[in-house]
């Protein structure tokens, strides 16, 4: 097999998105809510453990709905780890709230969960714990800290869908969660996303949040004889095309899952000897963690090594990628956010991140990427 270049990213499609999509099509109901919006919302709130869930057009706005859910109101501040996509900063960022970054930990690259009380002050609002590479945070110790100091936990699980904490589906543990069906994701719509709504008290305002602001919902359910606009909201829900997609993916969520977790064993299993050997460090999985295979990456020993192995990949035709730039560190994050202590690890790890391609279908490529890698980091080739 000839192999010249091997993509970061494949999405992966089940062969039934055309025919669900045709499904809807021939239904006549292209608004969101129809029934595959049913079909996926069922599927979330049975399988995740969840009390609601609502299909966004992205996690982004599932973000965004929870920022308005938790009142977030101009200067009041939220803990969450600088090592995360902006979107996790930029939904409360959008209510007036202020980032408030703490420093993640040396081992699963998740917020470091000791480092949270010390950053909570009077207008602590909420703690957003982002579950990394699908790897869950220490959920019970930042459950018992949001209990303490009477906070709301919105767990960023963007990556997180299929994984769990000591049994329990991340997003369905703090007050709300989110998912990500980005087509980087494990279970894909393109664009899209939900929210998960764990504490009763949110039910009824996200469905009105989620349709502009009004009581349309309680309307089509026969419960009021007229809808009007009753809060803020916007539209954040996805036309039926998107969870026509969605469901297809989700009928084969558990085998998308144990592919990727293949995959992710094979590279876990043959860098141990490279681990062994001081060149690079493996991700760690915590115990009483069920991860989803949705990340495989290795941290090398500098920012120096990794660019001479990313040059030296590419070479050959594999391309890996790293992100993110911390948000403490980017402008914006310096504009709207404050950073708590120093955060070493975050400054550390985000140098020295690669992340390897990882996609059903990888195959005999992933031979080949194992192999140019092993050859990178003992800088031969
Ligand atoms: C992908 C991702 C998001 C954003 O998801 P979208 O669906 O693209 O809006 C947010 N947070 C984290 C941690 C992510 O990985």
């Amino acid at each position: 097999m000839l192999i010249n270049n091997i993509p970061f990213n494949k999405p992966y499609m089940t062969g039934r998105e055309l025919t669900y999509i045709a499904q809807a099509h021939a239904n006549g109901h292209l608004a969101g809510d129809g029934m595959f919006t049913k079909k996926c919302h069922a599927w979330l709130e049975a399988g995740m453990g969840v009390y609601k869930a609502l299909l966004t057009h992205s996690c982004t706005a599932a973000l965004e709905m929870a920022a308005i859910l938790a009142d977030i109101q101009p200067g009041d501040e939220v803990i969450m780890p600088s090592y995360t996509f902006v979107s996790t900063a930029n939904a409360f960022v959008m209510r007036g709230g202020v980032p408030v970054f703490v420093d993640i930990r040396p081992d699963t690259l998740n917020i470091d969960e000791t480092k949270i009380e010390e950053a909570i002050t009077q207008r602590t609002k909420a703690i957003v714990p982002v579950h990394y590479a699908g790897v869950a945070c220490e959920m019970d110790a930042i459950m018992d800290i949001a209990r303490r100091y009477e906070l709301l936990v919105i767990e960023d699980a963007a990556q997180g869908i299929m994984s769990t904490y000591k049994g329990k589906s991340l997003g369905s543990i703090g007050h709300m969660g989110t998912y990500s069906f980005h087509e980087t994701k494990n279970i894909i719509s393109g664009e899209g996303g939900a929210l998960l709504i764990n504490d009763k008290r949110f039910a009824e305002r996200a469905e009105i949040i989620r349709e502009k602001g009004t009581n349309r919902g309680q309307f089509f359910r026969g419960q009021i004889d007229k809808y009007t606009w009753v809060d803020v909201g916007s539209s954040y829900l996805p036309g039926e095309v998107i969870a026509a997609f969605l469901w297809a993916q989700m009928e084969e969520a558990q085998s998308i899952t144990q592919k990727r977790l293949d995959i992710w064993q094979k590279y876990h299993d043959v860098l141990a000897s490279l681990e062994n050997a001081g060149k690079l460090r493996r991700p760690v999985v915590p115990s009483g963690c069920q991860h989803n295979g949705h990340m495989y990456y290795v941290l090398l020993e500098s920012l120096e090594k990794r660019t001479e192995v990313i040059i030296q990949l590419k070479k050959h035709g594999v391309n890996p990628v790293f992100h993110y730039v911390p948000l403490h560190s980017a402008p914006a994050g310096k504009k709207y956010g404050r950073t708590n202590g120093e955060l070493r690890c975050t400054d550390n790890l985000s140098k020295r991140l690669l992340r390897l391609p990882l996609w059903r279908g990888l195959d005999e490529a992933q031979d080949f990427v194992i192999s140019e890698l092993q050859n990178a980091v003992f800088g031969l080739g």
